[in-house]
């Protein structure tokens, strides 16, 4: 068991760097809710996110940033997104921007997309971002499924079993998620409500915000076109066939493993953070490898095996079909 600290802001700065340092997660204020925490270059911290959360599937986290050269330098901000970055950072607006292909982020953070989605927080958070150097992954820091926490001793109550440290700055003052945003076609998509209303957002870009739902909020996980690989991908495999690639897991090979077009393997260890840090970039791979077929061994379904096993059934579902939501 993790023994978690509760530190006020004024004296946790150094000690959250030195955590983040090391690839572990931490509690911290941000002006909408308390976030969980970690340096979203590093895919096993990112890994720790979803594992403290018990977050059933991997979709894709906010990263927080210090400033706007930051925020450039991890997505291509068009110029609208610009206005609202400029008008409204730091602050409780979360824009939905292409990922640069070489900022660095963990493939994890992004579940693997070509999007991102960047917020510059208030407060405490933003000092230890610039401090750190790098961006914050950074979801509410509540198990999947509970209701988010606006205060330290809430965030301790829930993880603390999980994290070595919550930083209480008292409790947010937004209280609430922040608004995503995504410019799409010059038009302005509302993905999520939250902290900045929408009639700001629409005085500020002098356009309306369409809100029309489009599934749910975390709708990029939903579609199975946005997960799947050019390849086919066949689950639980057994054996290897002619002209696959084997996404193996664990010392175990499948049959016929040696004649697979490429192999790689999440985890020789059979180690499930190790293999949810290799998932998005190793389904990446083998699809380079010109492979029709992507057979991937058997992941267990516990601890993040079930998120691993969410998104490769995605990847693996027929094509352009919405997946029921779960
Ligand atoms: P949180 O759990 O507060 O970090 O919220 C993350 C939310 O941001 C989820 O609902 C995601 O679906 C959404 N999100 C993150 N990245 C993207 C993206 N690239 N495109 C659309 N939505 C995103
Ligand atoms: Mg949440």
């Amino acid at each position: 068991m993790t023994i978690c600290e509760i530190l006020p802001a004024t004296d946790a700065q150094d000690p959250a760097l030195a955590l983040l340092r090391a690839g572990q997660v931490i509690a911290i204020p941000t002006e909408t809710v308390y976030g969980l925490a970690g340096d979203a270059t590093n895919g096993v911290a990112v890994a720790r996110i979803f594992e403290a959360k018990g977050r059933p599937r991997f979709n894709p986290l906010i990263a927080h940033v210090a400033d706007m050269s930051m925020a450039e330098s991890i997505g291509i901000f068009d110029p609208l997104s610009r206005k609202l970055a400029e008008a409204f950072w730091p602050g409780p607006l979360t824009l939905v921007v292409a990922l640069r292909p070489d900022a660095g982020i963990h493939p994890l953070a992004t579940a693997g997309l070509s999007t991102i989605a960047l917020r510059m927080p208030r407060g405490f958070g933003a000092g230890l971002i610039a401090a750190l150097g790098r961006p914050l992954a950074a979801p509410s820091a509540n198990s999947s499924g509970k209701i988010s926490a606006t205060s330290a001793e809430a965030v301790r109550a829930d993880l603390g079993e999980k994290i070595p440290l919550v930083v209480d700055a008292g409790s947010t003052p937004v209280g609430l998620e922040s608004t995503i945003l995504k410019v799409e076609d010059g038009g302005l998509r509302l993905l999520r409500p939250g902290g900045v209303p929408a009639e700001e957002i629409e005085r500020v870009a002098g356009r309306p915000v369409d809100r029309h739902r489009r599934g749910n909020v975390e709708s990029p996980g939903m579609l199975a076109s946005h997960y799947a690989p050019g390849a086919a991908v066949r689950l639980c495999a057994g054996e290897v066939g002619p002209g696959e690639a084997l996404l193996a897991f664990g010392p175990i090979r499948a049959k016929d493993a040696d004649k697979a077009l490429a192999i790689l393997n999440l985890s020789d260890g059979g180690d499930l953070r190790e293999a949810a840090t290799n998932l998005f970039s190793y389904l990446k791979a083998l699809d380079a490898s010109g492979a029709k077929v992507i057979a991937v061994e058997p992941i267990p379904m516990q601890g993040l095996g079930e998120a691993i096993n969410d998104r490769l059934s995605r990847a693996a579902a027929p094509r352009d079909m919405p997946l029921a939501r779960s």
